[in-house]
């Protein structure tokens, strides 16, 4: 049986939620426990890849416009351009490594020459000891602005990077049994062997203005990556214990098992 444990390469994914928690701007509030488990990981001497929302967060803060007003994809994509350089700054000051920013879009992965250039510079920054920071290329998509989805982005970089684990930080524990917003009784289902559309049933979509995801969007993810052979953590990012255990090695949030045992292929 795999152990998300004993992972050599982790692509965490962090949503704007933890980012921009006040919906617009960027703060490190949820970031340094993050942080943290980061330098952990890195001094046992594991490879990190981060995909960053919050570029869009970023820029409206920066500027006058609020998410709460409706805007035009074309002033999201300013704001977008606008944020992304103040958020490679705010992650930079997290970490002494350099923080190294990689912008891609879902016809870059497609492509076999580009994710092939965008699977060596990521290899090459992390034998640097840089720490790739990967978000949408926002300026030239329209498609994923719109229905968002910097979760689906991240399982298919960690699948490009063969890591062996995804972990999506985000606002809730995890994967709950009913909606936990709308449900006192609502039960966190810590570990899931196979995704089964039962689960998608009970994912609502979001109602966060500024994530554009939703736990749809993160299960497809988790499924993705789980299929790929990659486990899946869905884990709640605002909370330090959440940070705390998995430097343990204990597991926390919802568990998705890879559905592949890549030892046994590679054996
Ligand atoms: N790429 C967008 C941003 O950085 C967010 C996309 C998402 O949250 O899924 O603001």
């Amino acid at each position: 049986m795999q152990d998300f444990c004993h992972f050599q390469k982790v692509v965490i994914k962090v949503g704007s939620a933890l980012i921009a928690p006040e919906g617009r701007g960027s703060s490190v509030r949820y970031l340094l426990s993050l942080a943290d488990f980061v330098h952990h990981c890195l001094q046992q001497g594991k490879d990190v890849v981060i995909v960053s929302s919050g570029s869009v967060a970023a820029g409206s803060g920066l500027t006058n416009h609020h998410l709460a007003q409706k805007l035009s994809i074309p002033q999201k994509q300013a704001l977008a351009s606008i944020g992304q350089t103040h958020l490679m700054q705010h992650w930079q000051k997290l970490f002494d490594n350099h923080c190294a920013q990689i912008l891609l879009t879902r016809s870059d992965l497609e492509s076999l020459q580009r994710r092939a250039n965008a699977k060596n510079t990521i290899n090459t920054l992390l034998s640097m000891q840089a720490i790739p920071i990967i978000n949408e290329n926002d300026s030239v998509v329209v498609d994923e602005l719109v229905v968002g989805d910097n979760d689906n982005l991240a399982a298919q970089v960690a699948e490009m990077c063969n890591a062996d684990l995804l972990i999506i930080c985000s606002d809730v524990e995890g994967l709950f049994d009913k909606n936990p917003k709308t449900h006192d009784k609502a039960q966190l289902i810590p570990l899931v062997e196979k995704i089964e559309d039962s689960h998608f049933a009970i994912a609502g979509a979001t109602d966060n203005p500024i994530a554009t995801g939703g736990m749809q969007t993160k299960l497809q993810a988790a499924k993705f990556a789980s299929d790929a052979g990659i486990d899946t953590l869905i884990v709640n990012g605002r909370n330090v214990e959440t940070f705390e255990r998995l430097k343990r090695n204990q597991t926390t949030g919802t568990w998705f098992k890879s559905q592949i045992n890549k030892e046994s292929h590679n054996g």
